[in-house]
């Protein structure tokens, strides 16, 4: 399984690298104008895909209108060899701050549904039981680490700050793990984070594998850039791709050492493996020096 899946991202990735995706880094509809924004900011247009909610860079960032406006100046970040990096705007945690998060659950949620589900495919817009646990899990996670803000799981998407949708069918057949956005200006966590329903059916991923990437994008929605911004090929190899620093910042976290390497295993890294990576000594340093 491990095996299928590492194949199938390293040959998702060099076709990224190789010849930008043709399906991915359609110029007919991202408008001139947005990718010279894009550019302008920092970031790397390529690959940019057009979605619902504004563009996805990356794979799994979400850059809004929002995002797109705002009059971020770019940050300095002398040589980007440091480990740990943040967005300009974090979550406003006041004096400590319970952000919830809803999910919606398989329909009937039956305990032996996961194995008939199709590769591709995926039955309603609900989450399996191992989904469920890998989110109950990674907000466990980061609970764990008594920081100013906490999660929580809600049963009801009313009033929730964190929504967590299935991708469409034709990005989880592409095999788009997942995405999020960036805080708003206005100090709230990304409202949406919009996960695969089939890491389990598809992929075999564990529910502490499930549990990463949910943390991950948790981490997006609470503004953590990637580890390895500076150079993706740290996690996803291929050739050094540097992300830039999006308009949305990218400053180091003071304390966390530098040299991100693949060995430690953030759980910030661009590319997922499909296996766990639970908090490491320095992303324990991180998310306690930002909350
Ligand atoms: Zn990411």
């Amino acid at each position: 399984m491990k095996f299928i899946l590492k194949t199938l991202l390293t040959l998702f990735i060099a076709g990224f690298v190789l010849q930008g995706c043709q399906d991915q880094y359609d110029t007919n509809t991202v408008p001139e104008s947005v990718i010279d924004r894009l550019q302008e900011m920092g970031f790397n247009p390529e690959g940019i895909e057009v979605v619902p909610e504004g563009y996805r860079i990356e794979r799994d960032i979400i850059i809004t209108p929002a995002d797109l406006e705002r009059n971020v100046g770019i940050i300095a970040n002398g040589k980007h060899t440091d480990k740990q990096y943040r967005t300009t705007n974090l979550v406003n945690a006041g004096n400590g701050r319970n952000i919830t998060i809803y999910a919606p659950e398989e329909g009937g949620s039956t305990g032996g549904g996961g194995r008939g589900k199709k590769g591709g495919g995926g039955g309603g817009d609900g989450y399996s039981a191992a989904m469920i646990a890998g989110l109950d899990l990674a907000i466990d996670r980061y609970n764990a680490e008594n920081l100013s803000i906490t999660f929580s799981r809600v049963t009801s998407s009313t009033g929730a700050d964190i929504v967590m949708t299935r991708l469409n069918k034709r990005d989880e057949r592409r095999g788009v793990l997942g995405s999020a956005g960036f805080p708003t200006a206005g100090g709230d966590p990304y409202g949406e984070i919009k996960m695969s329903g089939v890491l389990e059916s598809s992929y075999g991923l564990s529910v502490e594998g499930i549990a990463t990437i949910i943390a991950h994008e948790i981490g997006h929605c609470i503004g953590f850039r990637h580890t390895d911004y500076f150079d993706r090929s740290i996690s996803c190899g291929g050739s050094t791709a540097n992300e830039g620093d999006g308009g949305v910042g990218a400053i180091h976290i003071s304390g966390t050492p530098t040299g991100a390497t693949l060995a430690a295993k953030s759980w910030m890294l661009s590319c997922a493996d499909g296996g766990d990576r639970p908090f490491n000594n320095d992303d324990v340093t991180a998310l306690n020096v930002l909350y």
